[in-house]
């Protein structure tokens, strides 16, 4: 299985939207800020300031570990506001963020889009990873702030584009 180095992504949407609309072909400005697994020590100590807006994000226990756990598993994970985004090799899918699933097979019989196999394609521990992301994108505001894991294990590069930030 080929792997990449993972990463976490940490931005403020408010300035995003700012930007974006100050934007002009050539001068696309960065609001986020990439962290490394080894960075991730720094962050907990730290916190996340937004570079443009000096808000910051608190960066507790739980969400550090729901990062340090999923850099290293085989999905990309992308917080909306009202969902986490898991965009696996072969599927992309939603999970609520008012609702607390044991098993990827729940969450998508929900939609009626279960596919067999999914679940060990999308996490290590499914249970405890569903766990992790269910208490983690809970301590944050998603309406204020997108945090991005781009995993280890997911061949497919992750690309930060527009609809990252827009849709919901
Ligand atoms: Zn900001």
């Amino acid at each position: 299985m080929s792997y990449r180095k993972p990463q976490v992504i940490i931005g403020c949407r408010e300035c995003e939207k700012n930007q974006r609309i100050l934007r002009t072909g050539a001068s696309i400005l960065t609001v986020t800020t990439s962290f490394q697994e080894h960075e991730l020590g720094e962050l907990r100590a730290n916190n996340y300031t937004c570079p443009y807006c000096f808000d910051t994000l608190e960066m507790p226990k739980i969400i550090l570990n729901m990062c340090q756990q999923l850099m290293n598993g085989y999905a990309h994970i992308v917080s909306h506001p009202h969902e986490t985004r898991v965009i696996t090799e072969d599927a992309t899918f939603g999970i609520p963020h008012d609702q607390r699933f044991e098993s990827v097979k729940s969450i998508l019989r929900l939609k009626g889009a279960y596919v067999e196999g999914i679940e060990n394609h999308a996490f290590r521990n499914p249970s405890q990873d569903l766990a992790l992301i269910f208490y983690g994108m809970n301590l944050f505001d998603t309406n204020k702030w997108i945090i991005i894991i781009e995993a280890k294990y997911q061949p497919e590069p992750l690309l930060l584009d527009d609809p990252f930030w827009s849709t919901q």
